[in-house]
């Protein structure tokens, strides 16, 4: 179902007149993790004056320590959504729990699947059961083929409106935090009709090359960016080393406009 063959047409999903998947790309930008009500209304009025309307921030953080802060739960889905409604922008977040779907289909616009879950094929059953669309990341070391058959999961289910992420992969490289695949932007968009973005966070974990990975995933036919924004990356209580702050944030918008790739 996901494939070209099926479908000629790019899927253009409609996130409240906010169009993804045709011909221009958009931006989705905020925290890694929801702290508090301050920190995300800071992140959200930046969006709002960038004229970038796609917010994220996790809720629920699949953290690779146990010890590490796990995120504010559904409070922190509240706090996403007042934002969101006070600035008229969509709300991006992480579901990892297949019970919590229909709890999350009233603060988030867009149900984003980990790439920790990327198999966790429940959670994929479950998101392919509710209507809201789904920003589904590639797992850390998953092939294409195992990639878009995360997305057949969802697909055969009923909900149409996904859309796929490009995170980076594991390999022997050291100097970025993942290898960003950039020839899977145009391999997903041959294969696939569904909207191709990348995660320039998280997939190079590092602040000093976002722009350049930003207008490669761009030039190679990406439907939108995602990144990672914090007003104070220093005190963030989860990825610190690599958000960026929200005078950077303004800079690489810029930028990226200036490239001309933006549409
Ligand atoms: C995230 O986007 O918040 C995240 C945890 O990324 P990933 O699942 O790609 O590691
Ligand atoms: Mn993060």
């Amino acid at each position: 179902l996901v494939s070209r063959k099926k479908q000629a047409e790019n899927t253009v999903v409609d996130l409240k007149g906010t169009l993804v998947g045709n011909g221009t790309p958009v931006i989705v930008a905020g925290p890694c993790s929801v702290e508090s009500e301050e920190q995300v209304f800071a992140v959200a009025r930046s969006l709002k004056e960038q004229g970038v309307r796609l917010m994220r921030g996790g809720a629920f953080k699949p953290r690779t320590s146990p010890y590490d802060f796990q995120g504010l739960g559904e409070e922190g889905l509240k706090i996403l959504r007042r934002a969101a409604d006070e600035y008229d922008l969509i709300v991006v977040s992480e579901i990892v729990n297949p019970g919590d779907m229909e709890m999350a289909e009233q603060y988030v616009d867009v149900i984003q699947i980990g790439a920790r879950n990327m198999q966790n094929f429940e959670l994929l059953k479950a998101a392919g059961s509710v209507r809201t669309p789904v920003l589904l990341k590639r797992g850390l070391s998953a092939t294409m083929e195992e990639f878009l058959f995360a997305a057949e999961y969802i697909v055969s289910r009923g909900n149409t409106q996904v859309m796929l992420c490009e995170r980076g992969i594991r390999t022997y490289e050291k100097w970025t935090r993942n290898t960003l695949d950039i020839s899977a932007v145009p391999i997903l968009k041959n294969e696939s009709h569904l909207p191709v973005f990348v995660d320039i966070t998280h997939s190079t974990g590092r602040r000093d090359i976002l722009l350049p990975c930003a207008k490669a995933a761009l030039a190679a036919g990406a439907d939108g960016i995602m990144l990672e924004v914090h007003p104070n990356p220093a005190v963030a209580l989860s990825d610190a080393k690599q958000q960026i702050d929200i005078p950077s944030f303004e800079t690489f918008m810029k930028d990226l406009r200036a490239s001309n790739l933006m549409g």
